[in-house]
């Protein structure tokens, strides 16, 4: 299939690539030159603009940072809508918020083109292994056109509903993922200050109700999980900036929608605690930093 990839970054760069490994022609753009490059190395065609990327392609890929560039690149002069033939496929992989996604899904859909909203989760080296998870929002139809292309790049692919729904599933999914990180943290934090060796409320904890993600794969105490990120000095991963901005997000869902998500809000709060300190581009599980030593 000739697809157009726009935003080459840490996530795009490396689906771009595995679509291009599939034998999709995949013509490839982003606002960094060395991206660009990058992806030329790794078999993909470099182009010069977003109309020049999208110009012919059957599907439209995007992985942009947030709301305001996936409006730019959708929505702008010489962006996706004004430059692809009709009948093309959009997806928007980003994660952003609801808002966004439906409001570029429906101008989408007023000039004839099916889009879908579908952000992953899988971070970096699920990205580069094609064993992302997708939580698609849109039409029936368009999932079912966009699933054999998802597939060269994600293992899970799960229809979650309309338009706008990909972005709800994966906000829901990293703010429960935000709280237990910091529940996980507080566990851990007490025990060191009860003399309760971290390897044995792992081993304890990890079999009983406490047990869950955060603990199991990523436990933010250094020690009981050689793989997570605690044992490298927290190198990411997934950065606590990011983190907090789906937080956010949530959060600005939860205002709209009238959602009570009070431990939530005091993720938020305190991811935001955390950015301030200047550990925003560790990986998020560093919070047990901070926890462990509030009240030193
Ligand atoms: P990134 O910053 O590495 O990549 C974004 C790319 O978009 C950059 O290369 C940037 O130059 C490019 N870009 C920005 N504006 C552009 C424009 N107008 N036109 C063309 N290119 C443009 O970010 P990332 O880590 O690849 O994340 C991308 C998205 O995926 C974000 O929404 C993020 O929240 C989400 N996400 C990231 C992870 C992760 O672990 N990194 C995991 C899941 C989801």
């Amino acid at each position: 299939m000739r697809i157009g990839f726009i935003g080459l970054g840490n996530m795009g760069g490396p689906m771009a690539a595995n679509l291009a490994k599939a034998q999709h022609r995949v013509a490839g753009f982003d606002v960094a030159r060395a991206a660009v490059d990058a992806f030329a190395a790794q078999g993909g065609a470099a182009a010069a603009s977003v109309a020049a990327a999208v110009a012919g392609a059957e599907l439209v890929i995007t992985m942009l940072p947030a709301g305001p560039q996936v409006r730019e690149v959708y929505l702008g002069a010489g962006g996706v809508l004004d430059a692809v033939a009709p009948g093309t496929l959009l997806i928007d992989s980003s994660t952003i918020d609801v808002e966004t996604a439906r409001a570029v899904a429906a101008d989408a859909a007023r000039r004839g083109f099916d889009m879908l909203d579908a952000p992953v989760s899988g971070g970096v080296a699920g990205a580069a292994a094609a064993s992302l998870t997708f939580m698609v929002g849109g039409s029936e139809a368009g999932f079912a056109r966009a699933l054999p292309v998802l597939q060269a790049m994600g293992k899970t692919i799960v229809h979650a509903g309309p338009a706008g729904s990909g972005q709800a599933a994966k906000i829901c999914n990293n703010m429960i993922l935000g709280v237990s990180m910091i529940a996980v943290s507080e566990g851990f934090a007490l025990a060191d200050r009860l003399g309760l060796d971290r390897q044995k409320l792992f081993e304890i904890s990890s079999k009983s109700s406490g047990q869950c993600w955060s603990m199991t794969s990523y436990c933010p105490a250094p020690g009981p999980v050689p793989a997570a990120p605690s044992n490298r000095d927290y190198q990411p991963g997934f950065t606590a900036d990011m983190m907090l901005k789906d937080l956010k997000l949530a959060q600005a869902a939860a205002g709209a929608s009238g959602a009570a998500t009070p431990l939530g809000a005091a993720a938020a709060a305190i991811y935001q605690m955390l950015a301030n300190a200047g550990l925003g581009p560790k990986d998020f599980s560093v919070i047990f930093r901070l926890i462990s030593r509030a009240g030193v």
